[in-house]
């Protein structure tokens, strides 16, 4: 089991959640469905959670994967009285309906780095190959879901947390998702990952540096944030945390598109 996939914790189910602390109070298997096992575990103390989790191993082609449900989370923060209604068809029905595994392709990286040209270019490749693909792109949810929010600290992670949570639905809606987005920290790329899934998140970082980006400066702004008409602009006024350990990397600096847009197809085949 390698080091991202061991990484089993409750932090980041629910931002804003007091920290779970206290004793397991309940634990047990509550249903036993088509080799699905399903755990509910209470843990009482400072605040009350409660989360499912469901394992269901399934096949697909010659690899087996192991599914984890979106967990649910009751704190005391919020209503206590959701529960999961479980549905009768799984993603992993849903995959097997569309001939293919519903992933999350997160790109990160600076402005201007090549997120959104590439992944562009891998959804008309992925389409051109049959597959049920969509694309998610930072401008253009801003636009909507997120045009409520702006770019200080708690309006990017709440923009990421958004998007994390909705590229998790489109993956167990069985799509292969591409998602573009600066996401310049650490812990919300993690966020995203366990919302999709250790085994169903692909992070792709788009680098180049600072140099490249404002060369290309495709969107003019750049030129803007430098003359101060851009408040905490990633590079230039606001950090980026590079990825300590993505799955794919690219050099876009160095690589043509068509390169790029090669890795990021194998990486998806695999
Ligand atoms: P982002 O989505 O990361 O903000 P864009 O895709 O909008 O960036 O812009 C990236 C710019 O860099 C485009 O003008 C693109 O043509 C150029 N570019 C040069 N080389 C590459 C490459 N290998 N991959 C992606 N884009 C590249």
């Amino acid at each position: 089991m390698d080091k991202k996939k061991s990484k089993t914790s409750l932090e980041g189910f629910k931002e804003d959640a007091p920290e779970p602390q206290g004793r397991i109070e309940d634990k047990g298997q509550v249903d036993n469905d088509n080799n699905e096992q399903t755990v509910l575990i209470s843990l009482k103390g400072k605040a009350d959670y409660e989360f499912m989790i469901s394992l269901l191993p399934f096949n697909l082609g010659s690899s087996t994967y192991l599914h984890c449900q979106p967990s649910t989370v009751n704190s005391n923060k919020g209503s206590n009285n959701i529960m999961w209604h479980k549905g009768k068809v799984t993603y992993e029905d849903r995959c097997k309906n569309l001939g293919q595994r519903g992933v999350v392709v997160w790109f990160t990286g600076l402005s201007g780095s090549g997120k959104s040209t590439i992944a562009v270019e891998v959804e008309k490749e992925l389409l051109k190959q049959g597959k049920a693909v969509y694309r998610l792109d930072g401008d253009n949810v801003r636009h909507g879901l997120n045009s409520d929010l702006g770019f200080a600290k708690e309006d990017r992670d709440e923009n990421i947390r958004r998007i994390a949570e909705v590229a998790a639905l489109f993956k167990d809606a069985g799509l292969i998702t591409l998602a573009s987005f600066i996401s310049p920290f650490q812990k919300m790329r993690d966020f995203a990952r366990e919302r999709a899934g250790e085994d169903s998140f692909i992070e792709v970082y788009v680098k180049a540096d600072v140099e490249t980006c404002a060369e290309r400066d495709p969107k003019g702004l750049y030129e803007k944030a430098k003359q101060g008409e851009i408040e905490n602009f990633t590079g230039i006024s606001s950090p980026y945390e590079e990825p300590d350990d993505a799955d794919v990397v690219i050099d876009t600096a160095e690589l043509t598109v068509e390169e790029s847009v090669e890795k990021v197809l194998e990486a998806i085949d695999n």
